[in-house]
Order: structure tokens, then C-alpha cells, then sequence
């Protein structure tokens, strides 16, 4: 690009002076309250008000009976798993395109992670892969389902198919907080649900996480083993594996003043979905799908994908990735580094976990089966299947797709500035 990127009323576009994030924490003040009412009473502690109060909120805004706060929603996501009964050489159905903070628990108590492909409709688990993953894998007592970038996945085809196959749901909300489903909040349809406050979520605490149950026997074991699974003795008397996963009460400070917030950010991240949509309009682009009759999703993070006559060549390896700019045509690539290079942050799509090398022997389930063997002709020669779409979809929206700015800090101008970058680059 050699002259000058202008925007509509022809003002030459510069670098950003303040970096526009991805997605970073949005305080209100009243956090800061509750951290000093921790101090100043000296509930400096996993034990207090603020962690009391804020698994309250949480119940009440997500309409389930229990939550148990913790440090992390990986934590969470381990004690879930713990509680699905995963036995050391369990094979556990798992979200393939997440992050994979979803799927590593399994592997913490043992589990055999098998990865099921993605779906257009909404990025997420796909329920006929599932399917096709129980025929091959019938003995599967649990699957990990994941909600991305705050779009609720296919939850009803999901959950009969697992009733039907007697499995586990463990729902990771992490990112879905606020999102629903036929107007029912996400982190309610699996049997054990996890939530998460890190910082770059819808709204944060720092750090945390949450277990959601509607089980009572259930949130209790969280409560003891996250807490070094302390017997009721007057010393340290253990029968059980302990953890050190609860919530400091001054982290649940900032979370209990951040919950009033959660519908104020959710609309700033839908307006700022709803102007990229518009932006793009003329462009070869989609913005990520959601099922706009079932479900309303959080808009955690706004996401696109090139259409594939409109990439331009692009290969990834291990750790780096290459393309050749053509006239008309962009890729992830080049548009990620244009944007750093005005000081926006963007991010690739989350890279499928069957493609990860530390998951490399595990397996992967598409439509059509087992996905192993026809995924590497898909590298090779494009392997599409009887539909005439690519056979690995996850592989599919990692090469074509990729996440926007999508601060709720950034302002309608400076949005705009993106969406005038972005469209230079379709030029
Ligand atoms: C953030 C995230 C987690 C983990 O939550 P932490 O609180 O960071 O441990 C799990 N799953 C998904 C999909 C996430 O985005």
C-alpha cells in the first residue's frame, strides 16, 4: 500500500496513540469499594462477604442453585471434570476449536481427550460429528462443551444426543456469560458448568471462576476439595485429594462490583458486533454467525471470516505464517499485522485443538467420522465432503477467520478508523 489510507471525508488514517484491545477489563468503581471493605475488615481470605455475595449474583442471574467461587475457570473446569467421574484412560468428547484451557482438564485427571468438529451455523461443537463420534466411541461418558466467543452452540441437539448416549454434559461458559439459549442463561445446560472472570472476559475479577450446579452434593465436594479437602476433625484429617482452587475474597471484590455491569458491557459489545457488520456490508466477509431465533449470544468477541474466493494465499506452520498479497483479496494474516501496525490489536481464531501438536495422537471426529486420516488430504489437496464443504470445518475458520478489536472501551470513531482499515485491504 504506497499512497495514504484516507478515511470517507478524506483525512489521512495514523496509528492509534493508545493501543485499541482485543478485549481488556472495563472498571466502574465500585469494585474498588468492595476490595477496601475486604481490606479494612481484614477479610483478606478465600472466606468473606464478597465471595458469599458474589456466588449469590451469580444464581440469581443465571438462574441455577449453586455456585462455588474459585481461582480460575480452569479450576473450575477440573473440579467439573472430576465431577463427571473422568477415569485415568477415559476417552472424553471435547470442543475441538476452543481455547484449550476447555480440554486440559481432562487431561489433568487422566482423560483421553477426542476432539469433535465444528459447525458453521455457530463455531461451535457440531451435533452431527457427535453423533458420528458416539458410533465410533460408544463406551464416552462425558462431554466438554464450549461456547465461543459468547455464541451459544447447538445446546438442544447437543443434549439429546447425550441423553440419548447417557453422557455427562460439562458446560464451559467461560466466555458466554450473560449469552442465552431459548431465553435460558448459558452455564445451565450441562450438569456441571464453569464460568470465568479472567481479565479479558465480559466482566472480570482479575482472575476467577466459577463451578454452576443445580447439584447440591456436587457444589459441596467443590467447596471441600477446593479448600485441601479438609475433614470435619479438629486437625488436618484428609480422606481425599485436595486442591487449593477457591476464590480470594478480595478478587470477589471486583467481581461482585463488576456483576451490576454484565447487561451494560453485553450491549456495548453488541453495538460494536452490529457497526462491524454494517461496515463490512459491501465486503466478502461474514461476521461470526449466531442463531439469531434461539439464542442471544454475549458478543464477548467480534470475529470474521474471508470468504474463500477472497483469500488471498496463506500458509501457517508451527509458529509462523506467510501469505502473498493479491489485488481485491486479504487473508488473517495480513490483516492482523496491518492492524498492529496502526496499534489495534486482533487475534487469530482459536487454533482447533486436533491441530495442536500436543494433541496431535488424540482423536478427532467430523461429520463424515473419523477425521485423522482425510484431514491430512485436506492440507495436502482440499479434502471436502459429501455436502461439497471442507471436511474439517474447524481447520476451515482458523485459515479464513480471525477476532476483531473488540474492546467495550473502543469508541464508534475509532471503530470506524478500523473498519476503514480493514476495507483498504479488500482493495
Ligand atoms: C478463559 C477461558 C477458560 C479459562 O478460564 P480462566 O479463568 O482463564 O482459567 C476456559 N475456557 C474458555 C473457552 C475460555 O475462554
Amino acid at each position: 500500500m504506497s499512497d495514504e489510507l484516507k478515511n470517507s471525508s478524506g483525512e489521512v488514517i495514523t496509528p492509534f496513540p493508545s493501543r485499541i484491545w482485543l478485549s481488556s477489563p472495563t472498571m466502574h468503581g465500585e469494585e474498588l469499594e468492595y476490595v477496601t471493605e475486604a481490606y479494612e475488615t481484614n477479610w483478606m481470605s478465600t472466606v468473606g462477604a464478597n465471595i458469599n455475595e458474589t456466588e449469590r449474583l451469580a444464581c440469581e442471574k443465571i438462574g441455577c442453585k449453586y455456585a462455588v467461587a474459585l481461582s480460575a475457570g480452569t479450576a473450575a473446569l477440573h473440579m467439573a471434570v472430576k465431577l463427571a467421574g473422568v477415569k485415568p484412560g477415559d476417552k472424553v468428547f471435547c470442543s475441538d476449536m476452543t481455547f484449550d484451557a476447555t480440554v486440559n482438564p481432562v487431561v489433568y485427571e487422566g482423560g483421553v481427550p477426542v476432539f469433535i468438529d465444528t459447525e458453521y451455523d455457530t463455531w461451535n461443537m457440531d451435533p452431527v460429528a457427535l453423533e458420528k463420534a458416539f458410533e465410533i466411541y460408544p463406551d464416552v461418558k462425558v462431554v466438554v462443551v464450549a461456547h465461543l466467543y459468547g455464541t451459544p452452540g447447538k445446546v438442544d441437539e447437543i443434549k439429546s444426543i447425550c441423553e440419548k448416549h447417557r453422557a455427562v454434559i460439562v458446560e464451559d461458559a467461560a466466555e458466554s456469560l450473560g449469552a442465552t439459549y431459548k431465553e435460558i442463561q448459558t452455564g445451565t445446560f450441562g450438569s456441571y458448568n464453569v464460568i470465568s472472570f479472567n481479565g479479558n472476559k465480559i466482566i472480570t475479577g482479575s482472575a476467577g471462576g466459577m463451578l454452576l450446579t443445580d447439584d447440591e452434593e456436587a457444589a459441596n465436594k467443590v467447596r471441600k476439595w477446593s479448600t485441601q479437602s479438609r475433614e470435619d476433625a479438629p486437625w488436618y484429617q484428609h480422606e481425599e485429594l485436595g486442591y487449593n482452587y477457591r476464590m480470594s475474597n478480595v478478587i470477589a471484590g471486583v467481581v461482585r462490583g463488576q456483576f451490576p455491569y454484565l447487561e451494560e458491557h453485553i450491549a456495548q459489545k453488541k453495538a460494536i458486533y452490529e457497526r462491524y457488520k454494517e461496515g463490512f456490508k459491501a465486503l466478502p466477509v461474514s461476521m461470526n454467525p449466531y442463531d439469531a431465533e434461539n439464542t442471544e449470544p454475549n458478543f464477548w468477541l467480534s470475529c470474521m471470516i474471508i470468504h474463500p474466493e477472497a483469500m488471498c494465499k496463506q500458509v501457517r506452520g508451527e509458529q509462523e505464517a506467510l501469505y502473498v498479497s493479491e489485488p481485491g483479496k486479504s487473508c488473517p494474516t495480513e490483516i492482523l499485522e496491518k492492524l498492529a501496525e496502526y496499534n489495534a490489536e486482533g487475534r487469530p481464531i482459536w487454533k482447533p485443538m486436533h491441530m495442536q501438536p500436543i494433541y496431535r495422537m488424540n482423536g478427532f471426529v467430523t461429520r463424515e467420522g473419523d477425521g485423522r486420516a482425510k484431514t491430512n488430504a485436506y492440507i495436502s489437496g482440499g479434502a471436502v465432503g459429501r455436502d461439497g464443504k471442507p471436511l474439517d470445518v474447524g481447520m476451515d475458520i482458523f485459515h479464513r477467520g480471525l477476532c476483531l478489536p473488540s474492546d467495550n472501551k473502543m469508541t464508534a470513531e475509532q471503530q470506524e478508523k478500523i473498519i476503514e482499515i480493514i476495507k483498504d485491504m479488500f482493495r
